[in-house]
C-alpha cells in the first residue's frame, strides 16, 4: 500500500501510460486501505482471545466466535498431541488467554493443556464433557480406558461445539444471539456431513468396511458407520498411558487384515508412517493414503478443517476400499 502511494506521488501526469498507472495506484490504494480497515474493525471488536489445544478443537471454537475472538492453537497441523511437550512460547500464549480450550479424556498426553491453564490461572474448557466416551482394552492397563478421538464421530462433534457455546456465552454474554447463529448454522453443517457420509458409506460392501490405521484414533468412526478397526498402536502414540507398538499389537493387526481380505491400509497425517508401510509390505495389500487424524491438514489443504478432513477422510477410504 504504502509503494502505491509512492508511486502516485512520483506520477508525471502527461503521458496516458502514466495516467493509467496513477489509476492503477488509486484502485490498489483504495482495495488496500478497505482491506486495512476491515482487519482493524475485527481487531478492534474482538472480546477475547482463545488458546486452544489442538486444531480441531480450534476449528471448532472458530466456528462459534468468528472473528470476534482471536483463536489460537498449541498445536500446528501435523503434531501428535499425545506426545507433545510444552514449550515456553506455548506458556506465554496461556497467560494471553481469555479462555483455554482442550479436548480432554487424556488427548493432551500427560493432561499437558490441563497443566498449561492451570499453572496461568485460566479457566479451561473441556469439550468432551458430557459425551458417551468408548472404552477400550489397552495392552498393560488392568482396566478399560476411555478413548479420546471422540471429535471422528459427527454427533459427538456436536456436543465439543454446545460445549464451547456454553462457555463463551458464559464470558462474554453481550454476543450470545450473535455466538448461537453461527452454532445453528454450524449444526446444520453436522448434520449434513453425518447424512453424506453415511450415502458414501452405503456404497461399499459391510466386508469391506475395515481399516487399519497406524494408531487407533477411528473408534468413533468406525463404530458411528459400521466398520471394523485395527491399529498397531494403541489409542496414543507414546508411552505415557497405553504404548506404542509392540510385538502383539502388530501380530493382531496383520491378523485382522488377512483375515477380513483387506485390500488397503491407511497411515495418519500425525503420525509417522513406517510402522504401517512395512505392515503393508508383509501382508502384500497397499497402503491405501493418509489420513487426517489427530491434526487438521495445514491452512490451503483440503484438511484444514474439520469438515473438509472428515471428507477427504472419507474419500480416501471408500476408493481404497471398494
Ligand atoms: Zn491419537
Amino acid at each position: 500500500m504504502l509503494k502505491c502511494i509512492g508511486m502516485a506521488g512520483n506520477r508525471s501526469g502527461k503521458s496516458s501510460n502514466a495516467k493509467g498507472l496513477w489509476r492503477f495506484a488509486l484502485i490498489i490504494a483504495t482495495v488496500g486501505i478497505s482491506c486495512f480497515s476491515v482487519t482493524c474493525a475485527a481487531e478492534q471488536n474482538r472480546v477475547g482471545i482463545a488458546v486452544c489445544s489442538t486444531t480441531q478443537v480450534a476449528d471448532f471454537v472458530r466456528q462459534v466466535v468468528g472473528d470476534r475472538w482471536e483463536v489460537q492453537s498449541v498445536l500446528t497441523p501435523g503434531s501428535d498431541p499425545h506426545t507433545y511437550q510444552i514449550t515456553p512460547a506455548d506458556v506465554q500464549l496461556v497467560k494471553n488467554a481469555t479462555l483455554c480450550f482442550e479436548n480432554g479424556l487424556h488427548l493432551e498426553g500427560a493432561d499437558w493443556m490441563k497443566n498449561l491453564a492451570a499453572d496461568a490461572g485460566k479457566k479451561l474448557v473441556t469439550c468432551t464433557d458430557r459425551i458417551q466416551p468408548i472404552m477400550i482394552e489397552e495392552e498393560g492397563q488392568a482396566v478399560p480406558v476411555r478413548d479420546p478421538h471422540a471429535w471422528f464421530d459427527p454427533a459427538n462433534a456436536r456436543i465439543y461445539v454446545l460445549n464451547i457455546l456454553d462457555a463463551v456465552v458464559a464470558a462474554d454474554p453481550d454476543h450470545e444471539r450473535e455466538y448461537k447463529a453461527r452454532t445453528e448454522l454450524y449444526l446444520g453443517q453436522l448434520r449434513n456431513l453425518n447424512a453424506w457420509i453415511i450415502k458414501q458409506v452405503n456404497a461399499l460392501p459391510r466386508e469391506r468396511r475395515v481399516l487399519v490405521t497406524s494408531h487407533d484414533a477411528f473408534n468413533y468412526f468406525c463404530k458411528a458407520y459400521g466398520f471394523e478397526s485395527a491399529a498397531p498402536e494403541g489409542w496414543s502414540t507414546g508411552a505415557e498411558v497405553g504404548a506404542g507398538v509392540t510385538p502383539a499389537s502388530r501380530a493382531k493387526a496383520i491378523e485382522s487384515i488377512r483375515k477380513f481380505g483387506v485390500k488397503s491400509i491407511f497411515v495418519e497425517t500425525s503420525v509417522n508412517p513406517e510402522v504401517i508401510k512395512q505392515m503393508a509390505s508383509e501382508a502384500g495389500v497397499q497402503v491405501g493414503g493418509s489420513l487426517y487424524s489427530d491434526s487438521m491438514g495445514p491452512p490451503g489443504s483440503a484438511g484444514e478443517t474439520y469438515l473438509g478432513m472428515m471428507r477427504e477422510n472419507v474419500l480416501t477410504i471408500i476408493q481404497a476400499l471398494e
